[in-house]
């Protein structure tokens, strides 16, 4: 197989055609600014509306609770410090999130401690998940914000959103999650999930990257995040990303029109990897096996380092992902893989491949085909393997 195998698709997908056509017609005849009062602004501005039209219907929202971001980070960051400083005016400093999170929440989390507030990170169990309970238990009278992701990105592990959400709704409590791996590809409904606020990015669902939406429930006060202009009914500046926003409409429609086959195709192909690369003595399966995102595997192997297995995969034409980080020169591994409970050695030998409707069978026939010889190959070569073999160490999986 000489063509590349692209299976990160939760690193970021390809654009597909329709979110292509529906962005080009923005670049030269749909040029306007939405903010210009004449005709060719005008039309900019219905195009901007109609997409926001189609995106809140996708969400089970209304138009006026969509605000348009540059992604789901930003989405994020909007969000959390949003909730934060309108709890601190009530005198509420205090935040749940969950120790799985990715770091567009962590990191802004860990910003607002650094300004004041307190952060509780709840434990997740060994498939990483919370319960709505740890939530409940958690929640103080000075709870400001609850924010819990619906699937985890590295794992894939769906998070029980719609019982958190309604924990929080009886105690009066914001809840936001992220959905950037949710959206487009499992169901999501921000009145059935009782969601307050959510991230998205259309990057992930095969729309343009540098887009994304923040919903916010019209009962909660968004504060502005980027000042200037009035766009996005002031919380949000800036002339709008309109073939972007266009584009995000298209594939997040076409997404949702072709959820259900989607996601059993993904779930097929998903599961030929399970069951062909579970042969793979001393591996195992990280993530919850039911509550699962339809395209994520993620799997360890036990003496081998995640990196190099991507480097040689990738010599042969499969592009994947590894749990592990290289942050300043020193290899940490993932904080997801670590909090499900995994000693670091075996959570350095991860790999995440992650599916999109337009993978084949062939190519998962080829990834089932491919990695036991690069594992082998890898442990052959390691001292860590060697000592394992010898029992001079003991397997942990
Ligand atoms: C990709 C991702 C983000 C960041 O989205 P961008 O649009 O790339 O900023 C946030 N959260 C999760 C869970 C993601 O997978």
């Amino acid at each position: 197989m000489s063509k590349t195998v692209y299976v990160d698709n939760a690193a970021t997908t390809a654009m597909n055609d329709i979110a292509i056509e529906a962005m080009k017609p923005c670049f030269k005849e749909i040029y306007g600014n939405p903010s210009s009062l004449h005709s060719v602004g005008q039309v900019a501005k219905e195009w901007l509306e109609r997409a926001r039209a189609d995106v809140a219907a996708c969400l089970g929202a209304e138009p006026r609770e969509i605000y348009f971001t540059s992604g789901g980070s930003e989405a994020d960051n909007q969000a959390l410090r949003s909730a934060a400083f309108n709890g601190a005016l009530k005198g509420k400093k205090h935040i749940i999130t969950s120790a799985v999170e990715h770091h567009a929440i962590l990191h802004t989390l860990k910003k607002l401690e650094s300004e004041g507030f307190e952060v509780t990170y709840l434990p997740v169990d060994g498939n990483g998940l919370v319960t709505a309970e740890q939530v409940a238990e958690a929640i103080r009278p000075d709870t400001a914000l609850v924010t819990i992701m619906y699937a985890n990105n590295e794992i894939g592990t769906i998070m029980p959103v719609r019982e958190i959400g309604a924990v929080c709704r009886a105690k009066k409590v914001v809840f936001h999650t992220d959905a950037v791996q949710a959206v487009g590809h499992i169901p999501v409904d921000v009145e059935k999930d009782n969601i307050d606020m959510l991230s998205l990015s259309a990057h992930k669902f095969h729309g343009p990257k540098g887009v994304g939406v923040l919903y916010c429930r019209k009962t909660v006060n968004l504060r502005t995040f980027i000042e200037g202009g009035a766009q996005e009914k002031g919380k949000r500046a800036g002339t709008e990303n309109l073939a972007g926003v266009c584009a995000m409409a298209a594939a997040l429609k076409d997404a949702i029109a072709h959820l259900y086959e989607n996601m059993a195709e993904e779930a097929r192909l998903r599961d030929i990897l399970i069951r062909g690369l579970s042969k793979i003595p001393h591996s195992r399966l990280n993530g919850d096996a039911k509550n699962r995102l339809p395209g994520n595997v993620n799997m360890c192997f036990e003496g081998i380092e995640g990196e190099s297995l991507l480097l040689l995969l990738d010599a042969k034409g499969i592009c994947a992902s590894s749990g592990s980080a290289c942050t300043s020169g020193s290899l940490d591994p993932s904080h997801v893989l670590l909090a499900i409970g995994l000693p670091h050695e075996v959570a350095h030998g991860s790999l995440r491949l992650s599916l999109c409707p337009y993978n084949t069978e062939e190519e998962m026939k080829y990834i089932v085909e491919q990695v036991p010889a690069v594992v082998e190959y890898l442990r052959s070569i390691s001292p860590v393997w060697e000592e394992l073999e010898k029992g001079q160490r003991p397997h942990l999986i």
